[in-house]
């Protein structure tokens, strides 16, 4: 009798443990997503999501608005619209948006980053220190950047017109010897259709006033943070647009030229 009781509490606190970790994992290291980034591409920039349910998927993160107005970006908690007059707002709870890629941001990994590369060289600097390239990573650049460049979208009117339309209407803007943080995602080549696949980053000024979604950049003095993520958890919009959107389509060499 005292053997079962012992393999009792035994299985018990393995129970307890493995739950622990599970919470651990499903609170903290999974990529939130709403929406698919082929949706996006047809037009389809309303979603049903609000900020106040994705702000309890995580703290950081990118993303867009509804009607495409604008750039997403989360850091610490807070929520910034960066639209097309390049100015960061705060993102009401009510706000909805159509695509937002959050996470718990934990970083497990710190490097330096050698000075003047530029944004293709940071790729390949960050690729050749991450342990692989199959899993989620959640990326934090902060310091000072001698260049930045930056883009945001303005507010589109229905009938949509395709991503690959409206970003002929993005502004452009150019920061010189500036303070502030790179924040996004790396994802490996397999979420094709799903999400942006290799880097997507968008960047926001120290004060947090200005920003959008990043096309360039010069690295003056900066370290790169990593958070290894490894789950996914993706809902989607449930409403006709998006059902009745064919998203089978492939928009791989559509995609990477809106957004480099
Ligand atoms: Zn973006």
């Amino acid at each position: 009798m005292k053997f079962y009781r012992h393999i009792l509490s035994a299985a018990l606190f393995a129970i307890t443990l493995t739950g622990c970790l599970y919470h651990h994992n499903i609170e903290k290291d999974v990529l939130f997503q709403t929406s698919a980034i082929n949706a996006l591409l047809e037009g389809v920039y309303d979603g049903d999501t609000t900020f106040k349910e994705i702000e309890k998927h995580g703290d950081f993160g990118i993303g867009t608005f509804n009607a495409l107005d604008g750039e997403m970006i989360g850091l610490d908690g807070n929520f910034y619209q960066i639209k097309s007059d390049g100015i960061a707002y705060p993102v009401d709870d009510s706000v909805k948006s159509p695509f937002a890629v959050v996470t718990f941001f934990e970083p497990d990994k710190t490097f330096l980053l050698d000075k003047n590369l530029d944004y293709t060289q940071l790729k390949e600097y960050l690729d050749n220190l991450i342990p692989t390239k199959n899993i989620f990573y959640a990326i934090k650049v902060e310091g000072v950047f001698s260049y930045i460049k930056t883009r945001s979208v303005p507010r589109q009117d229905k009938p949509y017109p395709p991503l690959v339309d409206a970003v002929k209407d993005q502004t452009v803007f150019e920061f010189y010897n500036v303070k502030g943080m790179i924040v996004g995602f790396r994802l490996p080549e397999f979420m094709k259709g799903i999400n942006v696949p290799g880097y997507h980053l968008h960047f926001i000024t120290e004060d947090r006033k200005a920003g959008g979604h990043l096309l360039e950049c010069k690295i003056r003095d900066a370290s790169a943070k990593f958070d290894y993520t490894s789950g996914l958890y993706m809902i989607l919009p449930e409403h006709n647009d998006f059902y009745r959107t064919d998203l089978s389509g492939e928009r791989q060499k559509e995609l990477e030229n809106i957004e480099r």
